[in-house]
């Protein structure tokens, strides 16, 4: 349960005062949530400094200035381009406030002649006549100290003014509570560290640029609370794996070597050491979980497939769990050929399977009749029983943290865990996605692959790429035609897509397909059975194909604004094209002008294709939040922690979570109750929640 002192800052924003429907709504989207603590960490992004006060005579036009002036005549405008004017003084020179667009009678109101104001904004000069265009500020003379100062500024939307959230912010900021210190207190006093409190109300009244940087001494704070929070929550859900004894698994190697002797090709160096690994791993009477790094094409599902083959050879159960349909068949089409030569039963169980067959495979499931299940989350649901599984494997190819919410579920007898993902990560997110989670990583691609020709051409040679494409098509090869990521909306790359497949069609005609994440998983199941099987040869996509998608038979792939994809992305992207021995073309398109950035990028594109090399060169390029180009990655979305900035701090804060379960499991000391608070205000409640120590 949440901790007491948290209520105040999870109500709703609806309890601060002046928050009515609309500014719920906007306020809501602008913070990305409707709790009082969404509107904690909306952290300002700027300051105006409003304590310069000069005379008018002595004003240097250009800043921003706060005055106190007497309002001298109103002059309305002659005509609708015109601007409304007001004449304001003080002893020294006259000022002329300009207004574009406005009720006459609100400024009457607010700017009565012959009375004081404080007016505050930036002044110019026009030909020598001092001037301002809409005051930022108008107030009365007895509130001129809310005014003097420096003015916070915060990320806005439309329909709602830095003003108005401040003065929400304010409210927000009196309910933050004085938390039992969860940090270790020398630790504190080292760093020169306040309360959290203290720091995330220095954060939000920042007196100097450098105080909105990362490294300022209060963010610092901040960002080592929630990655503490982050690697906490790690080490619990390792901590309860780890302590259930496992059982060894350690199987003949009969079948497996069956299955190296059915294979066309040799394994790799790097698929044997990492076999060995893992197969070491299931030996330990303990429970493993192990994390599976390797780059689009290096061989993952051969190793998933042998390792769990080691389980069967012991005469238990293993599972492999695909995010998508698509994938989940595609590992059933390898693996289940190679096991029906070796006689081991595999089945496959997705969403889409059929009542009665469903059923049967449930059944044979609990009596163990079958070996090895693949499957999508399918496989977990509640009424999925096994005999013995033994062997889970979790091919998350680039979604991140979706392990987590296995461990919790508990359906196999002590089931080793062993994590896949294809997506090359940085050591440092590595740690922020997985915590210590045992690590393989297989950095080499079979031999023989030819490297993609990959080139760089502006989107005004489209129809030279058209017209290329067009012979390309008709020698039999199979294309994929990536269409631009408009940012935070699915809808306008849908647009984009359609678009362009429709112009498409019209120079190619049946043979063009269209997948995007907005079909139903059936009808994209169609389209891309269509493309697979040949009866289509050019494939307009959105992003979805990103994912896994197996058709070694493409080798052209066309990416549309390629400098609005993220490197990994990129990478990822053009991964589904080297799939074969065959030569592959990717051709990176990019609308001028291009960001210094992007060109470096489609540089890194062009001359790399190394995985690991271009993750790490991602991460420096974006930051670490970015560094899939979506938030829903999975990654821990970090709010304030910069994995640049606060690198030193992620790896203190992982063995200061090591330490602080070492000498408290259970979290039930005094800094362990605190802890608790901590893990609870970054949201890590799932894992709390479940965590009995
Ligand atoms: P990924 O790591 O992307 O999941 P896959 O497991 O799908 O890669 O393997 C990609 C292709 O490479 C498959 O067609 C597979 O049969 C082949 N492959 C795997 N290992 C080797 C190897 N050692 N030598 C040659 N080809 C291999
Ligand atoms: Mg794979």
């Amino acid at each position: 349960m949440r901790p007491e002192i948290l209520y105040p800052l999870f109500t709703s924003i609806g309890s601060i005062k002046g928050v009515g429907e609309r500014a719920y709504k906007l306020v809501t989207n602008l913070i990305g949530g409707d709790k009082i603590v969404n509107m904690m960490w909306h952290l300002p992004s700027n300051i105006i400094d409003r304590s310069y006060a000069p005379r008018l005579a002595n004003a240097v036009a250009g800043r921003i200035c706060t005055v106190a002036v007497k309002v001298v005549e109103h002059i309305p405008p002659k005509n609708n381009r015109q601007p409304y004017r007001v004449i304001v003084e003080d002893d020294t020179e006259q000022l002329t406030l300009t207004f574009f667009k406005v009720y006459a009678q609100s400024i009457t109101k607010s700017l009565p002649v012959g009375e004081f104001r404080i007016i505050s904004g930036k002044l110019e000069s026009f030909n020598g006549q001092l001037q301002m265009a809409h005051p930022d500020y108008i107030a009365r003379p007895e509130d001129i100290a809310k005014i003097l100062g420096i003015e916070t500024v915060y990320p806005l939307t439309a329909g709602i003014s830095n003003k108005t959230i401040r003065k929400y912010m304010e409210q927000v900021l009196a309910k933050i509570p004085n938390f039992p210190e969860w940090q270790d207190q020398k630790f504190l006093e080292q760093q020169k560290w306040p309360s959290f409190k203290e720091a995330i109300l220095k954060v939000h009244n920042p007196r100097y640029l450098s105080d909105l940087e990362p490294f300022a001494t209060e963010r610092c704070r901040i960002a080592y609370d929630e990655l503490l929070a982050n690697q906490l929550a790690l080490a619990i859900v390792r901590q309860r794996v780890k302590k259930q004894y496992g059982r060894s698994i350690c199987g003949n190697g009969e079948l497996r070597q069956k299955i190296i002797n059915l294979l066309p090709f040799k394994l790799t160096d790097a698929q044997q050491r990492v076999l060995n690994e893992i197969y070491a791993d299931l030996q330990q009477p303990y429970r493993m979980l192990r994390l599976l790094q390797g780059d689009v094409g290096s061989g993952k599902t051969i190793v998933a497939l042998l390792a769990m083959i080691s389980a069967v050879e012991c005469g238990a159960q293993a599972a492999i769990m695909a995010p998508t349909e698509i994938l989940a068949k595609q590992h059933f089409e390898t693996i289940e050929d190679l096991c029906n030569k070796i006689g081991v039963s595999c089945a496959l169980l997705t969403g889409k399977t059929k009542t009665k067959e469903r059923k049967q495979i449930l059944a044979d499931l609990a009596e163990g009749k079958i070996n090895i299940v693949i499957g999508t989350h399918a496989l977990f649901q509640e009424d999925v029983s096994f005999k013995d599984l033994a062997f889970v494997v979790i091919d998350e190819q680039h979604r991140f943290g979706v392990h987590q919410r296995l461990m919790l579920s508990e359906k196999g007898n002590k089931a080793d865990v062993l994590v896949m993902t294809a997506t090359p990560i940085p050591r440092t997110l590595v740690l922020t996605a997985y915590g210590d989670m045992e690590y393989s990583k297989i950095d080499q691609v079979p031999e023989g692959r030819k490297p993609v020709d990959t080139r760089v051409l502006p989107l005004s040679k489209l129809s030279d790429v058209v017209q290329g494409l067009k012979r390309k098509l008709e020698t039999g090869a199979r294309a994929y035609w990536v269409c631009p990521l408009v940012e935070e909306s699915e809808k306008s790359d849908l647009a984009a897509a359609e678009e362009r497949f429709e112009s498409l069609k019209k120079i190619f005609g049946s043979s063009v397909g269209l997948v995007h994440g907005k079909m139903k998983e059936k009808d994209k199941d169609a389209v891309m059975e269509d493309f697979k099987s040949g009866k289509i040869n050019l494939l307009v996509a959105t992003t979805v194909i990103e994912v896994g998608v197996n058709v070694p038979e493409a080798t052209l792939m066309i990416i549309e604004h390629a400098e609005r994809f993220g490197l990994a992305q990129l990478h990822q992207l053009r991964g589904r094209i080297k799939r074969g021995f065959e030569a592959s073309t990717c051709l990176l398109l990019y609308n001028l002008p291009l960001s210094e950035t992007a060109k470096e990028r489609l540089n890194i594109m062009k001359n790399s294709e190394d995985g690991f090399m271009i993750a790490e060169k991602d991460l420096e390029l974006r930051g670490g939040g970015e560094i899939l180009g979506t938030k829903q990655s999975g990654f821990a979305n970090f709010r304030l922690a910069n994995m640049e900035v606060h690198k030193n701090l992620l790896h203190i804060a992982n063995q200061d979570a090591k330490m602080i379960l070492e000498l408290d499991p259970k979290l039930e000391s005094q800094r362990g109750q605190a802890l608790r608070t901590l893990l609870y205000l970054f949201e890590k409640d799932d894992m709390v929640r479940n965590y009995r120590g």
